[in-house]
């Protein structure tokens, strides 16, 4: 529901209107802002709203949230038509860059190249810089605040003003539209620093409002505004007054920039896929043409596999095999419904018990995947109230499960304690959950699991581990990094979750925990009670796959092994990598370009590593991520090591 304007349009009676402005920040840092006008009645919808949307920032919940409400005369506010709005297409940052310049100059701006590099090189400004449009000597009066537009809002009532959710287009066209109709002001070029938006525009009275389709590479955070000046500077600081304390409502603001044309779903999903393109982000399935194991055959082309989470190599194991087989001749090839209804076979609850003791709990609840047992288990125990804190380089599946709960999520900055103890001190939730991965599987690192456990009991947090990647590798016996660090009965997590698909190569997920928490888990987790179970051959294969990892160790020693031999092959050979904890191998490949490039070099002397680039990790951190399983020789982590090291050492 959208409230401002709304019932500013209905009401006209009331002689005051209401600004309302939304900052919020976190460890001093802005986080967002947003700003409405309303009338009385609409305020604390306002209030409301923008409250929300401050609060359910993607970048985790802000520690500080600044709601202003000041009353205006309804007198002192203008309104003026949205600019016209249009679309340059460009493919890449360059042409984007171009036709920028080229409609700057048609505006009146001296040298518009000039210009961009001033912004380039004047570094992160959250205000715009002001340029004379024909010396282009920087005028506003604080180079390092720049200067702020607000007192603005558009009339219109459309789903993009909704108060608690962003809409890029519709508030860019709202600010500039006002500073094109500030005095002396002639242009305006604008580029958000939000690393996963790279359109932006120049915008002038006569030119209107042109979005540029490219302006960045997708994942720069770079970002900044020139407004160009072409006036008397005695009148600058009236065009400044006018830019941040006038009060300007935009009309005819449309909700999105082609809204007024109607799209099929196919030319919906053509746009989509044409930025992923664009954007370098499109992705496809390699097709295999052979078994799960060390080595396959991929798109045709027979490969050394260096990315496979089956540590074990217990996907194709005989014995893994014919249990799949054999029980899906007794127990049929499906279940016929989920868990509460037809669901529940006796393999499962059969798994169930030896998953708990295997991690050392009274139960354990099986799902169809780790993916919806991390979104299934967050959600079950979190709601509103509740306050989720979560490393920020967890696995997808949790952060879609602290999406699925509600509750407030505070991102912790990886593996740092200081920073998990300030936001579990500021909390008052009713429950607080501290969630992690216990190897991260970007970085295959290990989680400080100690350290967590001691704040949890400081400050009465229960505490959830993701194990998908340490299961079967980490611990003497492969029993995860409770085992590794001796953490047992009231020093061990509330919550261990784990995955059949990877060490255990089967597929399904589960999570160990007291005999209560399970059945909280069953009563409440709907990735558990909406879907049809697993079928009973992957709760059997995954059975057979504890067994033969239990009573033959040396899978799981070896496989640590072999990450440390193919570490030290890759560190002897000049190779900077991280990692060494469990089977996660991190290679540094330094830009997004030379990580694909490498990896499709690798593919092509018949070696498959994965080429890990932005937004799976921060953009300037992608990498190849090597994983070995415990099959791997000496003789072919050495060959990867050497061609690995050829195209990063060598540039061959
Ligand atoms: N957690 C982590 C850390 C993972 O890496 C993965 C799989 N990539 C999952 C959960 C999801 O497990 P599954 O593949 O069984 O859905």
């Amino acid at each position: 529901m959208y409230w401002g304007m709304d019932s500013l349009k209905r009401t006209e009676s009331s002689d005051v209107l209401f600004s309302v402005k939304m900052r919020s920040s976190s460890g001093g840092r802005h986080v967002s802002g947003a700003e409405r006008f309303s009338d009385e009645s609409g305020v604390c919808g306002v209030v409301s709203g923008l409250a929300t949307r401050a609060l359910s920032h993607e970048r985790g919940t802000p520690d500080m949230v600044n709601i202003r409400v000041e009353s205006v005369p309804r007198g002192e506010v203008v309104h003026i038509p949205a600019l016209k709005v249009r679309t340059e297409r460009a493919d890449t940052p360059q042409a984007g860059i171009d036709a920028a310049a080229r409609l700057l100059l048609k505006a009146g701006v001296a040298d518009p190249g000039r210009a961009l590099e001033i912004l380039r090189c004047a570094g992160q400004m959250r205000g715009a810089m002001i340029l004379d449009a024909r010396t282009l000597e920087r005028l506003e009066p604080d180079f390092s605040r720049g200067v702020r537009v607000t007192n603005m809002d558009s009339s219109e009532a459309h789903p993009g003003g909704v108060s608690s959710v962003k809409n890029h287009f519709s508030e860019a066209l709202v600010l500039a539209s006002k500073t094109a109709s500030a005095p002396g002001i002639i242009a305006e070029f604008c580029v958000s620093d939000d690393p996963g938006y790279v359109t932006g525009y120049v915008a002038s009275r006569d030119l209107g409002y042109v979005r540029i389709e490219k302006l960045k590479e997708y994942g720069d955070s770079r970002g900044g505004r020139i407004f160009f000046y072409d006036g008397p500077k005695a009148e600058l600081d009236a065009a400044i007054r006018y830019l941040e304390q006038k009060c300007v409502v935009v009309d005819g603001v449309p909700p999105y920039p082609d809204s007024h044309v109607m799209k099929t779903a196919d030319e919906n999903a053509v746009a989509e896929l044409d930025m992923l393109r664009r954007s370098g982000l499109y992705r496809e399935c390699a097709v295999s043409e052979s078994c799960a194991g060390p080595r396959g055959v991929f798109d045709g082309r027979e490969c050394l596999v260096l990315c496979s989470n089956d540590y074990l190599d217990l996907a194709r194991d005989s014995r893994v095999v014919s249990a799949a087989e054999k029980a899906a001749g007794v127990w049929g090839a499906g279940t016929g419904g989920a868990r509460l209804t037809t669901g529940t076979q006796v393999p499962h609850v059969e798994l169930e018990r030896r998953l708990a003791a295997l991690k050392g709990k009274d139960s354990a609840v099986l799902f169809n995947s780790g993916y919806t047992a991390n979104a299934g288990v967050i959600q079950a125990y979190c709601g509103r109230e509740d306050a989720v804190f979560s490393d920020e380089l967890n696995h997808a599946s949790i952060i879609d499960g602290c999406r699925l709960s509600r509750a407030s999520v505070a991102v912790y900055r990886h593996c740092r304690m200081d920073d998990l103890e300030r936001l579990l001190a500021q909390s008052s939730a009713r429950r607080k959950l501290v969630v992690t991965d216990s190897v991260f599987s970007m970085d295959g690192d290990m989680a400080p699991l100690p350290e967590i456990m001691r704040l949890a009991r400081r400050y009465g947090a229960a505490v959830m581990i993701d194990e998908a990647h340490a299961t079967g590798v980490v611990g003497a016996g492969g029993r995860g990094v409770c085992e590794n660090f001796g953490l047992e009965g009231d020093e061990a997590p509330e919550f261990v979750m784990g995955t059949l698909s990877k060490a255990l190569g089967s597929a399904g997920g589960f999570v160990c925990c007291s005999a209560v928490l399970a059945d909280l888990v069953r009563n409440r987790a709907r990735t558990f009670i909406f879907s049809t179970s697993l079928p009973a051959s992957a709760a059997a294969a995954a059975d057979a796959a504890l067994d033969v990892m239990m009573s033959e160790p040396w899978r799981v020693s070896r496989v640590r092994e072999n990450a440390e031999y193919l570490a030290s092959a890759l560190e002897s050979r000049g190779v900077v990598c991280g990692g060494r904890c469990a089977a996660i191998i991190p290679v540094p490949a330094g830009g997004e370009e030379a990580a694909v490039l490498a990896a499709r070099r690798l593919a092509s002397d018949g070696i498959l590593v994965s080429a890990i680039r932005y937004p799976s990790v921060a953009l300037g951190a992608a990498r190849l991520r090597c994983t070995v399983m415990c099959s791997h020789t000496h003789e072919e982590l050495d060959f990867a090591a050497e061609k690995i090291a050829g195209y990063l050492v060598g540039g061959g």
